[in-house]
């Protein structure tokens, strides 16, 4: 009977070769997709306008297109809190929990291939590849914390791993796997070469935006001002987009940087106290944190103006929103980008 295995597809190279290893041994192969909300997947590229002429797709739908494959994306934003909140294995270089995230996706990979009667997990991990999660010593680690034990098989780097079930077994022939080690992208490109496979992501860094610096400093400024690691959806949604200005621990500003970013704050606007630039071009700013009284009201206004095509004017229009959306008009003196206090700049 043909066996069944899930890749977990990250719309990366290497989880689609690690797939196409297994289907050319007559495995039926099934993509599943985590959706954890950090993901970098065509989002900051989608809204900002300079980024407009970047091939905008969602990589792991076109992978499985690719491989002519099922895709199965699968929620765990609420799930996966719990991951980035209080990793067992900690951080690596910034607030990316990379050993807690393969463990747990591999975790609910297998109790994927529980519910639905397929017999193995496919990742595309290679031995060396990263720093944390994907070294030798971690490679156990995974395949035990996650429950997955030998049920999980790495083509990509099996020669230098244990026999696995589906080799044991004879789903498939070690013989055809491969043995790739080391940070090296040769070994996969002539492998894709191999395959015919000219298109692909190539993802500078890591899957999501945890392993983005600047993405994590805001992570954690929301976190050390809230006086709780949480956060919901629309949270790390909004650390994508626009500049982070907090002048005072009761509120932040994210300014859109253009027009894309401006679109995209708009359609936050309910949830949020605004400001908007009326009498010259200029951001949209939204305002985090407790109503502002008249001295914050002020700074945040001219704050704003300074990042309009106004900031030279001696007076630039904004339009103030309440979150009643009762709205105002103020006249207010740019601040010079400049003069902005260097400490109050997030990222
Ligand atoms: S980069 Fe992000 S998605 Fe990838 S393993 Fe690390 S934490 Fe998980």
């Amino acid at each position: 009977m043909t066996k069944k295995a899930v890749a977990l597809i990250s719309g990366g190279l290497d989880s689609m070769l690690a797939a196409r290893l297994i289907q050319q041994q007559g495995v039926r192969v099934e993509g599943i997709n985590f959706f954890t909300g950090f993901c970098v997947e065509g989002h900051t590229h989608a809204i900002r306008k300079r980024d407009r002429d970047r091939v905008k797709r969602n990589n792991a739908l076109w992978v499985a297109e690719q491989l002519g494959i099922k895709l199965h994306i699968v929620d765990i934003v609420d799930d996966y809190k719990k991951v980035v909140i209080n990793p067992k294995h900690g951080y690596g270089a910034n607030l990316n929990p990379c050993l807690d995230c393969k463990i747990f996706m591999v975790n609910r990979a297998l109790d994927w291939i529980g519910e639905h009667d397929f017999d193995f997990i496919i990742t595309g991990e290679v031995i060396g590849q990263r720093p944390m999660s994907q070294r030798k010593a971690t490679m156990p680690v995974i395949a035990q914390e996650s429950g997955a034990e030998d049920l999980l098989l790495r083509p990509l780097c099996a020669l230098n791993l244990p026999e696995t079930l589906p080799e044991r077994e004879g789903w498939v022939q070690r013989d055809q796997l491969m043995g790739i080690t080391g940070r090296s992208r040769k070994p996969q490109m002539a492998l894709a070469q191999e395959f015919g496979i000219e298109d692909y992501a190539q993802p500078a860094g890591g899957c999501c935006f945890l392993t983005d610096q600047s993405y994590s400093v805001k992570l954690q400024d929301l976190w050390t001002n809230r006086g709780r690691r949480e956060y919901e959806l629309d949270d790390i949604m909004l650390l994508k987009v626009g500049r982070h200005i907090r002048p005072s621990p009761d509120f932040k500003l994210i300014i859109s940087r253009e027009e894309g970013e401006t679109n995209f704050l708009s359609g936050y606007r309910r949830q949020f106290q605004s400001i908007k630039t009326v009498s010259h071009p200029g951001p949209l700013t939204l305002i985090e944190g407790a109503d502002l009284d008249a001295d914050q009201l002020e700074l945040a206004c001219a704050i704003t103006a300074g990042y309009s095509k106004g900031r030279d004017a001696d007076s630039v229009e904004v339009l103030f929103c309440d979150r009643a959306q009762q709205s105002r008009s103020i006249q207010i003196k740019p601040m010079p980008v400049d003069r902005i206090d260097k400490a109050w700049i997030i990222a």
